[in-house]
């Protein structure tokens, strides 16, 4: 990777909730900063976000929108829409190229790249993911108005969702041939007063109803499920940051401070914890922003 005088103290990688509320604590502190994004929030097929204090129920790239605008206003914020390809240590700071061949090196790294999900292989599951199918039940859980829901096994992990959702409405959980529970975990269905539908699942058809290969149909308002995470770029892994396994995948390994395994980089958002939210990122996003700060005052 060719080297060039930097302009930058920090690279943040990824503009969404994370990065934005990192880049917005370094251009506070008057800070050189660059923001690199490819633009595909992990929320983005969602018409609307909830449980983000001051934002709830707002669409979610007006969310990030206006935090962009805001950081935009700071003359000491550079952004370029793209996606960073690969990084590498030079010297005392960083280096990064995008896809197309351009480089910019830092000081310091902020990975705020999300994740991106592997949604279970089911027809009709892709198209209702955010509108009719969900994951979280803090998300998307109040709006179904204590009406009927599902949970479609993956794992034995899926009793987790299965033994939480009757908060949020009467529940069936849905088998799909991924795990058969044993006796003490119907019981514990049972004592929660979910309904167990053994036999797989062929497809989803209108908002999120369940038709299963022996014919029935189960009508719902919603459908839970938990789908596979990868972390959105190896950026990462091509810096040598110690990762975790998390239950639906791995992440970056950060300390209290967001300070990853590399001294100089630092991580936040869904790439860097086993489950996120809207909330959960903007909070880390700005301790990272902090400790790149301070990395950049003290070493
Ligand atoms: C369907 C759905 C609905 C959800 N609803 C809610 C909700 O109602 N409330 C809530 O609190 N949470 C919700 N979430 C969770 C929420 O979307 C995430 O917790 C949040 O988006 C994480 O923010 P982030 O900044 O870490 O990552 P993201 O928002 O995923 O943003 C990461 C950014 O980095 C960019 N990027 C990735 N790799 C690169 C690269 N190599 N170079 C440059 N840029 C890169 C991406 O394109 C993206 O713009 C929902 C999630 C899903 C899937």
């Amino acid at each position: 990777m060719p080297t060039t005088t930097s302009p930058n103290d920090a690279i943040v990688i990824g503009g969404s909730y994370a990065g934005l509320s990192a880049a917005l604590q370094l251009a506070r502190a008057r800070r050189r900063v660059l923001v690199i994004d490819a633009g595909l929030r992990r929320n983005r097929f969602a018409s609307a976000s909830h449980g983000f204090l001051g934002q709830d129920g707002r669409a979610p790239g007006d969310i990030a929108a206006e935090g962009r605008a805001q950081l935009l206003a700071y003359p000491n914020v550079r952004w370029l829409d793209g996606t960073v390809a690969r990084a590498e240590t030079q010297g005392e700071g960083f280096g990064v190229a995008l896809d197309g061949g351009h480089t910019e090196q830092a000081r310091t790294l902020v990975i705020a790249t999300g994740v991106v999900d592997e949604l279970p292989a089911i027809e009709g599951l892709a198209e209702r993911w955010g509108r009719g199918v969900f994951h979280c039940p803090y998300c998307h859980g109040y709006e179904l108005d204590n009406g009927r829901i599902g949970v479609l096994a993956v794992s034995e992990m899926s009793m987790h969702h299965a033994l939480m959702l009757p908060d949020w409405g009467s529940t069936t959980l849905f088998l799909n041939e991924a795990f058969v529970p044993d006796e003490a975990q119907r019981a514990a269905l049972a004592a929660r007063g979910v309904t167990v539908e053994a036999g797989a699942v062929a497809r989803l058809v209108d908002t999120a109803t369940v038709e299963l290969r022996d014919g029935r149909r189960f009508a719902l308002d919603g459908l839970f499920t938990m789908a596979r995470t990868h972390i959105a770029s190896p950026v990462a892994a091509q810096l040598g940051c110690a990762m975790d396994e998390g239950p639906t995948g791995a992440f970056i390994r950060t300390d209290a401070m967001q300070g990853t395994s590399v001294p100089g980089v630092f991580a936040c958002g869904d790439a860097a914890r086993a489950a996120g939210n809207v909330a959960i990122s903007v909070g880390a996003g700005a301790m990272a922003g902090a400790s790149a700060h301070r990395a950049l005052m003290f070493g």
